[in-house]
């Protein structure tokens, strides 16, 4: 059967957090009454004339910058022709061949070019409860229209579901820490279209692509990826072709359903927008966007994580891609460090576990586990003051109610049972009267019979005596009977 590799590339909007619209002084806003932020510029009045809003440029440096691409000393602003109700103009002022920056590359994923552009207006369907004369009425809210946007596009580097989730986490987290833009998928401020084909495992040829719409969560993009890539190979082993197409994938019903074929691809029409004047990236206009770029940005986060913590690579990336979980565990460490030091990669092993328990959305610094308490909590785990399922479950208790670590072991009597414990060694004496045959094969050499006996002494312990101290114990206690 033949292996399939999958081959992914993202393109990206962002809606900047810029006062202003990109060619206008209308007011940005979420959520406020329809059409009270219009002017005659984003209204696309004749005669109007756009000025370019200079903080979305700067932003767009930031971003171009932060993804390591070459920004243009000189780039154009095009319109994209096209009629939608949407789009008053008839076009949308955006770039084409000289965007502002181009190259680049985050994590394994290179950037094919960054570009500035303006939002349409937002479009409401109100269905059969808006009807008039016997039709589905739709409205234009045009406070949307003239929103600086950002598009991003990948080169097709990502080749899994995850991988595609996992980049765009990191792209995301990115543009959050350098303040750029709200980049809530809900809210449509960060909207991702994913681009998928699939080849032949080894293949250095593209297969023929489809682009995915609107993802509009990092869930949905994940599955409708998979989805996608299961329709494409599905079509391949039946002898079909896959077909060059803009899709939807409905996350309700997980189906894919076409919106347009290469053949009803629009062409724009894109001439040189007359109105505005090539965009030439000054020294000083550079100099304040790497100005205001924060020192660290995830990616270089994961890679010192890696580097001068020890962590593995996935958890340097698990950490560090979602920055409230990186800070955490930083104030964790830092704590851990100043009672005397704590494992860097024990201390990780709990975050996975904490955000388990609390919820994968929530922000752990919003919990009832201080970092203090994590720390001890590792720290004790590190140094066998409790075992592993003993520290679980004290873990749970800080979740619900908070607390000191250490008072709740004391409290609970949750601490580990150790080898000179006479209670552990009475029940190592128990374990094995209970299974002799298990103990007369361990006695023989067979140390996979040892398995019954740990079991045993766990249950009784309800886990606070740590497996290897158990295995040790009964080992000496049948070779001393024998
Ligand atoms: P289009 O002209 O259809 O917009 P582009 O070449 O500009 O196509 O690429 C758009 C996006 O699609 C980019 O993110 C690119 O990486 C991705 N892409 C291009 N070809 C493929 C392919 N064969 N499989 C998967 N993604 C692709
Ligand atoms: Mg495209
Ligand atoms: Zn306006």
């Amino acid at each position: 059967m033949t292996e399939y590799e999958p081959v992914i590339g993202l393109e990206i909007h962002v809606q900047l957090k810029t006062r202003t619209k990109m060619f206008c002084g209308c007011e940005l806003s979420f959520g406020d009454s329809p059409n009270i932020h219009t002017c005659p510029v984003c209204l696309g009045l004749p005669g109007a004339l756009p000025v370019v809003n200079e903080r979305a440029i700067r932003f767009g440096m930031m971003i171009g910058l932060a993804l390591g691409c070459e920004i243009a000393e000189r780039s154009l602003f095009h319109r994209k022709n096209y009629f939608y109700p949407d789009l008053p103009k008839g076009y949308q002022i955006s770039q084409y061949d000289v965007p502002l920056c181009r190259g680049g590359r985050l994590g394994d994923v290179r950037i094919h070019r960054v570009h500035l552009e303006e939002d349409a207006a937002k479009l409401n369907h109100l269905g059969a409860s808006g009807r008039i004369h016997g039709s589905d009425r739709s409205w234009v809210d045009f406070n949307r229209g003239g929103t600086p946007l950002v598009e991003i596009v990948t080169e097709p580097d990502i080749h899994s579901p995850e991988q595609a989730r996992e980049w765009l986490s990191l792209l995301r987290t990115t543009l959050k820490q350098i303040g750029v833009s709200d980049v809530n998928m809900e809210e449509g401020s960060l909207r991702c279209d994913a681009n998928v084909s699939v080849r032949p495992a080894g293949s250095a040829v593209l297969g023929t692509k489809t682009e995915l719409k609107n993802m509009n969560s990092f869930r949905f993009l994940e599955r409708g990826v998979r989805a996608e890539i299961q329709r494409q190979i599905g079509l391949i082993e039946a002898g079909e072709a896959v077909v060059q197409e803009t899709l939807h994938y409905d996350p309700v019903s997980g189906g894919i359903t076409p919106l347009r074929s290469k053949e009803e691809a629009h062409d724009y029409r894109y001439f040189p927008e007359p109105d505005l004047v090539p965009l030439v990236a000054t020294d000083a206009m550079l100099a304040a966007a790497r100005e205001a770029l924060p020192a660290e940005l995830p990616a270089e986060r994961a890679a010192r994580f890696e580097r001068e913590l020890g962590l593995s690579a996935g958890r340097a990336r698990d950490l560090a891609f979602r920055a409230d979980l990186a800070d955490y565990f930083e104030r964790a460490l830092a704590a851990g460090a100043a009672d005397g030091g704590v494992d860097p990669v024990e201390l990780s092993n709990w975050i996975p576990q904490l955000v388990e328990r609390i919820g994968s959305d929530r922000d752990p610094a919003e919990s009832n586990v201080a970092p203090e308490s994590l720390a001890a909590l590792a720290t004790m785990v590190k140094a066998r003051e409790v075992s592993r399922d003993a520290a679980r479950e004290v873990l749970s208790r800080l979740v619900a109610d908070g607390g000191d670590p250490r008072a709740i072991v004391a409290r609970e009597g949750l601490g580990a049972l150790s080898a000179e414990d006479d209670g552990l060694g009475e029940l190592v004496d128990r374990a094995i009267a209970s299974d002799p045959a298990a103990a007369e094969q361990v006695r023989a050499g067979n140390l996979k019979a040892i398995g019954p006996l740990v079991g045993y002494v766990m249950r009784e312990t309800k886990g606070r005596a740590d497996g290897a101290t158990i295995t040790r114990l009964i080992r000496e206690r049948v070779r001393q009977a024998g």
